[in-house]
């Protein structure tokens, strides 16, 4: 018993040990990341579920490593978050995102809305809101093409800057976003305070809507409540014909997931846009 016990521990610190590399790596890598120009923004399309026409686009970043291959968000976010390495990352997306929006509006998407996802640390900079209206003023780009999707998590952190943050935001004419609605944390006391345009419903929701007499009732009751309150509801991770045919009977306005097109890069989501416009 005893020397098995040894090579348990000797496993876990094995195991232990090549995580903490791999995070080392990672972190590392990150540092470099954006000089390197190792990171670019796919796009995913947005769905007026109604007439089946794209209304917008998520940005969501993607990142190249030339050490470590391809790397998902998932992963290096949250690592980013713990590194502050986020702070640089979320401008440059933000950016990027903002510029390729105002190329699409002179294109002549009138309408399009770019999303764009903003991680704590961006939400809790008092002067965020400021940057914003910099960059706005810099493209050339009108409020009403951006959308910020924020996760409730991410404004709780410090709930009196990052209300005031997006009051700010508000009144400059960019929409928000509460993303993955339905998991983590409690939500409605956000919903009631926050200004925000758009409700995302999460993706764990949306996959068992046709099989969950529950996830169908929650939903259904987001839908109802979203109108209450002057809100859109997206749904996020749409995947098959059924799930998109029950969101419709829902008077669910919006959709977004695989079923419709999946994160693309430039060329591709323009070409989509064309099309579906
Ligand atoms: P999210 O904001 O909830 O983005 C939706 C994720 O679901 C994306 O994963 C997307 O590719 C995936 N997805 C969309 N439709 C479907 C579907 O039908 N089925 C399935 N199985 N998945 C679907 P992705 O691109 O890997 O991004 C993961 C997360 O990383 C994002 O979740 C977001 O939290 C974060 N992220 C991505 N880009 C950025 C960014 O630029 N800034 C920040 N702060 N976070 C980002
Ligand atoms: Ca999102
Ligand atoms: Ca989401
Ligand atoms: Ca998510």
């Amino acid at each position: 018993a005893k020397k098995r016990g040894r090579n348990q521990y000797y496993w876990f610190t094995q195991q232990f040990k090549t995580q903490a590399d791999q995070h080392l790596k990672l972190a590392n890598g990150l540092s470099h990341a954006l000089a390197a120009d190792e990171l670019t923004l796919y796009y995913q399309p947005q769905i007026d579920i109604q007439s089946n026409k794209v209304y917008g686009v998520e940005a969501l970043v993607r990142w190249n490593s030339a050490e470590l291959g391809a790397v998902s968000p998932a992963v290096f976010i949250p690592i980013a978050e713990e590194t502050g390495a986020i702070l640089p990352i979320g401008a440059w997306v933000l950016r990027t995102a903002m510029k390729q929006a105002k190329k699409w509006t002179e294109e002549g998407f009138k309408d399009l809305v770019v999303s764009v996802n903003i991680s704590a640390h961006q939400l809790i900079e008092p002067e965020f809101a400021h940057y914003v209206a910099d960059f706005m003023q810099e493209y050339g780009l009108d409020a009403r093409h951006l959308c910020l999707e924020i996760t409730e998590s991410a404004a709780i952190s410090d709930l009196e800057t990052s209300y005031k943050v997006c009051t700010e935001l508000v009144e400059l004419g960019v929409k928000l976003a509460i993303d993955d609605f339905g998991v983590g944390h409690s939500s409605l006391s956000m919903l009631n305070k926050f200004p925000f345009q758009f409700i995302k419903l999460d993706r764990s929701l949306v996959q068992d809507i046709a099989t969950s007499s529950r996830d169908y009732a929650i939903i259904r009751t987001v839908i109802e409540l979203s109108g209450h309150l002057g809100m859109q509801v997206v749904a996020e991770g749409v995947e098959t014909r059924e799930q998109a045919e029950l969101l419709r009977t829902l008077n669910c306005p919006e959709a977004q997931g695989y079923l419709y097109g999946r994160p693309m890069p430039l060329e591709q989501i323009t070409a989509y846009l064309r099309s579906h416009t």
